[in-house]
């Protein structure tokens, strides 16, 4: 089962919009009531029989089943009769409401996550199951809202079946989120042709086992630091004044622009790489882990996991094999000779192999590791030749091979 998003941006009316702030705030609420009822809960089991809790909170009866998924729809739909503002929204999004809520404990329980938190703003709310045919080129049928407007910037997938709908509040406006499956099973894409790895670097954005090094972008720098500006700015401006929501708003559009920017340059670049290989290897990496260590600051900028995630979709998109192999060691092995080289300082940035004399850049040459654990994690002699024909690239050669704006 494949399943695909298409992004739009809406045109909604005025009266939509304001439609759309009043569901999200109902959402809100309804997530924080059922959060509340759900922490009262877990707070009233927390204390000792024999004792009296340090903090006060309700006492409910030993017998009281936890709060679920169902018995807070259940509670819903009973109060739907007493407030009317529930029945403002549709059903179905409430409900789904209640479902993420569902999945944040869950998420808890299972992989330990933290303790879900009270929502501040709802930033999207979900029709989870939609007619297929609510989508026409140009606009969208929103149940209980009706057709809304929006802009063509791509055209719609064609042999999918819609199934969800999403409206998302950005700083730049309203976006709806179509979601498609494809109903039949497609074929992995098999290994084969001229394979690439893929080294995520410090200093450079990324290098490839073609020797290629490509930078990070030098717009973000633009950017940041007219993001910098604004923020200085803020601070003398009176928290909550008109001026402040002003310089607030422009904040977050700034934001906005350099996650689109990014993103669009992520896809262009995933596409390049696409051009150049059949299957492409990069490094297992747990980004989470990451960003809390050593590369924090970094990370978050460079938005890997995202790129990843990008790359392995146009992969599949294009037919490209891709995999994901183990990091260990990557940047200590020699790709021509296999020894340890030993850890290298973070400020050495040429691989020199004291063993077989191979040189060339320490992130290409990972990334040459990368790919021939790639080829001997499919099953097929690694007949890897270090690329340049022969001619080892050296510090002069293909070192400052920048090919990225
Ligand atoms: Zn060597």
């Amino acid at each position: 089962m494949i399943t695909v998003n298409y992004e739009y941006k809406l045109k909604p009316t005025a009266q939509q919009k304001q439609t759309f702030e009043t569901w999200l705030n109902v959402c809100k609420k309804v997530y924080n009531f059922a959060l509340r009822e759900r922490k009262d809960w877990v707070n009233s089991r927390k204390s000792p029989v024999n004792a009296c809790s340090l903090v006060s909170e309700y006492i409910l009866p030993p017998d009281t089943p936890r709060p679920t998924y169902y018995s807070q729809c259940k509670s819903l739909t009973t109060a739907k009769q007493i407030y009317p503002e529930l029945q403002l929204p549709h059903i179905h999004v409430l409900q789904q409401t209640l479902r993420n809520l569902e999945a944040a404990f869950v998420a808890m329980w299972e992989r330990g996550s933290g303790f879900p938190r009270f929502k501040k703003r709802m930033r999207s709310f979900v029709y989870p199951d939609v007619k297929p045919n609510a989508v026409e080129p140009g606009r969208v049928k929103l149940p209980k809202i009706g057709w809304v407007r929006m802009r063509m910037s791509r055209s719609l997938p064609e042999g999918f079946i819609l199934k969800q709908i999403r409206v998302v509040s950005r700083a730049s406006g309203f976006f709806v989120m179509l979601t498609y499956q494809l109903g039949v099973a497609v074929p992995d894409v098999p290994f084969s042709g001229h394979p690439l790895g893929i080294d995520i670097g410090l200093d450079k954005y990324l290098a490839t086992s073609d020797g290629e090094l490509v930078s990070r972008p030098r717009f973000f720098n633009a950017l940041h630091r007219e993001l910098k500006l604004l923020q200085r700015r803020l601070k003398h401006k009176k928290k909550g004044s008109s001026s402040w929501l002003k310089l607030q708003k422009r904040i977050a559009r700034v934001h906005q622009r350099i996650n689109d920017t990014r993103k669009d340059w992520h896809f262009k670049l995933a596409h390049r790489l696409c051009d150049k290989a059949q299957a492409i290897f990069v490094e297992d990496i747990n980004f989470k882990a990451w960003a809390k260590g050593l590369f924090r600051k970094h990370t978050l900028d460079a938005a890997y996991g995202q790129f990843f995630n990008i790359l392995s979709y146009i992969c599949w998109k294009r037919g490209i094999f891709f995999l994901k192999v183990d990091k260990d060691y990557t940047s200590q092995t020699c790709p021509n000779c296999q020894t340890l080289t030993g850890k290298k300082d973070l400020s050495v940035r040429i691989h020199q192999c004291k063993n077989c004399g191979y040189t060339t850049h320490r992130d290409v040459a990972a990334s040459q590791v990368i790919v021939q654990r790639g080829i001997s994690a499919v099953g097929q002699p690694v007949e890897f030749q270090i690329a340049s024909g022969g001619v080892l690239s050296g510090i002069n050669g293909n070192i400052s091979l920048d090919k990225c704006p």
